[in-house]
């Protein structure tokens, strides 16, 4: 049997079971299959479980210990990437909803990186979360 590694898992999924089939994944993650198999070290709410962040019962994350909340000003929403080798996500101010950008795999640098729309204005609190988004990223992909 495959070891479960727990950890922090975002914003990458925890990697699926040799054989395991879509339900039973989203069930594991959950802790529905009653195995005991999450392979989250923090609580999760359900739907940041299955790696639907945005839609969280728990946006403030107070009882939901998801990385994904621990971001004070801006929330980062995977956009659809089939089509792409790459992952991209958007970013948008927490408060209204403002797009300001996207976090992207920029070549030139092998590295993913922040393209602000035009005309936005980001405060020094922005950069923090933007920074921290952009480690937890590239250090989930040197280790997968
Ligand atoms: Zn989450
Ligand atoms: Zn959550």
């Amino acid at each position: 049997m495959t070891e479960i590694i727990r950890a922090r898992y975002y914003p990458y999924m925890p990697p699926a079971l040799p054989g395991e089939g879509d339900d039973a994944y989203t069930d594991r993650l959950t802790g529905a299959d009653k195995t005991n198999r999450v392979p989250y070290d923090h609580r999760r709410r359900r739907e940041c479980s299955i790696g639907y962040h945005g839609n969280c019962s728990d946006p403030k994350g107070e009882d939901c210990k998801c990385p994904c909340h621990s971001f004070k000003w801006v929330q980062f929403v995977e956009e659809n990437t089939k089509s792409l080798k790459t992952r991209r996500w958007g970013v948008l101010a927490k408060d209204n909803g403002t797009k300001l950008g996207e976090v992207r795999w920029f070549s030139q640098w092998r590295q993913y990186a922040f393209f602000p729309e035009p005309r936005i204005v980001l405060a020094g609190s922005c950069f923090i979360d933007l920074a921290a988004f952009i480690k937890a990223v590239m250090d989930a992909r040197r280790k997968s």
